[in-house]
């Protein structure tokens, strides 16, 4: 793609029509661009826009949406994973996932990952690149496109660490709730991080009600830093207190993630040291009334880690010890078994077959 020409796509309204009067055209072309390209129509195919106008559009600006090169469809339970290929080759995946409130559709936000988690398929190969925000947005118009539903909700917890790609997210979120686009509102949207926690900062000054999901996965900064390389730049404490801020900022709840590793952090004691963690951190007084959430999710075991999932039991007895100490605990369900539907082993997969 000619890095030169402007990518529509990633435009705001407001830009598009500053970039229509640049070509003498009158304004509410923009908004005709902008709703038909974020039904996926490109200019070029747009048939109430003239020979010349596109021609113009053309030599200054570019329109392009990924394409499926792979699609996996659950027979279990219907989920989708796509691998879709973007122009310049490089390949990323979503999942859509079909819940009786509605579809929800998990989406990447780069090519690969720089934050190396030690369980983490995606950040093997390292980061190659960020998604720009026609990218992200893509996913979701291809993936409604193609499934002929409906996706009413969004989770950012597909490749890539969303808050490393700060300003292309941000457009991103701004651009999927349009009226005239896809207008799914932030109450329909998670942002997953790892836990930057200048990020954070930034991102609870934005006034986006997103739901926040952190993904915590130990709950003391040896463990932490062995498995999250992030924890050796900001460690627990840190993370912990720029998710309070968050919460007496935005009002929005967090939820914690918490990746159950067989003998690495699933312990009983290791239950126990996480409520008490949360709750003096988040919950200093009595009175406070900080929401918290954490979902149990067994690892997923990838090829290259060498990590096992806990079995059941531990899981089950992980659960009810954070209930018993006043933490909401749920066990994530397993959608898309049949088609490994969790994130980054698609393209592994490719990678290596290429
Ligand atoms: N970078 C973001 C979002 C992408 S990962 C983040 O770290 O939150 C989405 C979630 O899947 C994170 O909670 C991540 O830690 C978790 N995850 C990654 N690999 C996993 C695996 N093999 N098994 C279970 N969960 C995994």
């Amino acid at each position: 793609m000619d890095s030169q020409k402007i990518d529509l796509l990633s435009l705001y309204e407001s830009e598009l029509e500053e970039f229509i009067i640049s070509l003498g055209e009158p304004k509410y072309r923009a908004k005709q661009l902008f709703t038909q390209m974020h039904r996926g129509i490109a200019p070029a195919d747009m048939t109430n826009i003239g020979k010349a106008t596109k021609q113009k559009i053309d030599e200054r600006a570019y329109y392009s949406l990924p394409s499926i090169r792979r699609k996996l469809v659950s027979a279990i339970d219907g989920t989708v994973k796509y691998l879709f290929e973007l122009c310049d080759g490089n390949c990323v995946e979503s999942v859509v996932m079909k819940y009786k409130h509605g579809n929800t559709i998990c989406v990447s936000s780069q090519v690969g990952c720089r934050m190396g988690c030690a369980f983490c398929a995606s950040t093997i190969g390292g980061k190659l690149r960020d998604l720009r925000a026609s990218e992200i947005l893509g996913q979701v118009m291809m993936a409604q496109n193609d499934t002929g539903e409906r996706i009413s909700n969004i989770v950012m917890m597909g490749i890539g660490e969303p808050l490393d790609n700060y300003d292309n997210v941000i457009r991103f979120l701004r651009l999927v709730g349009c009226e005239n686009g896809m207008n799914i509102g932030y109450r329909h949207i998670s942002l997953s991080t790892c836990g930057l926690v200048d990020k954070i900062e930034k991102l609870a000054k934005e006034d986006m009600p997103i739901t926040l999901s952190i993904s915590l996965h130990a709950s003391d900064d040896e463990t932490r830093s062995e498995i999250m390389p992030v924890n050796r730049k900001w460690n627990v404490s840190s993370l912990l207190e720029a998710c309070r801020k968050y919460y007496a900022t935005t009002g929005r709840r967090i939820s914690f993630e918490y990746t159950l590793i067989a003998s690495k952090n699933d312990s009983v004691a290791s239950a126990e040291r996480l409520a008490k963690v949360l709750n003096s951190a988040l919950r200093p007084k009595k009175s406070d009334s900080f929401p918290i959430h954490v979902n149990l999710i067994p690892v997923n075991p990838v090829e290259e880690t060498g990590f096992a999932a806990s079995g059941k039991q531990s899981v089950a007895k992980f659960a009810k010890t954070l209930e018993d100490n006043g933490i909401r605990a749920t066990v994530r369900r397993t959608l898309g078994a049949d088609i490994n539907a969790s994130c980054g082993q698609l393209r592994r997969e490719e990678e290596k077959r290429s």
